[in-house]
């Protein structure tokens, strides 16, 4: 008895999991007939571009923090404030010795 109420189980299982394959398949046919998928497509692409404004943003704020002036990856002249891109050891901008 209890064998018998496990393979009728089994079966409308196996019933419905084709019958849902089945709706999955349907239901991706009809979402590409009416556009969904390039909908989708340009979600994703509008959510890249959000990323990468976010990477951006947070580029800017990591470099204009006072701490990541400080941070000793930015060297600036100790008279005039000049940020010195070349690695000479004199400040290009008012041409006195940086530290
Ligand atoms: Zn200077």
């Amino acid at each position: 008895m209890m064998s018998l109420t496990i393979r009728k189980i089994m079966v409308l299982g196996l019933i419905g999991t084709i019958l849902l394959m089945g709706n999955i398949l349907f239901v991706a046919n009809w979402l590409s007939e009416k556009g969904v998928v390039e909908w989708a497509e340009s979600i994703r692409a509008e959510y890249l571009t959000g990323t990468a404004i976010a990477v951006l943003a947070a580029l800017l704020i990591l470099l204009v923090s006072p701490r990541a002036k400080t941070g000793g990856l930015v060297r600036r002249c100790p008279v005039c404030d000049h940020v010195l891109l070349t690695r000479g050891s004199y400040c290009s901008e008012c041409g006195s010795k940086a530290a």
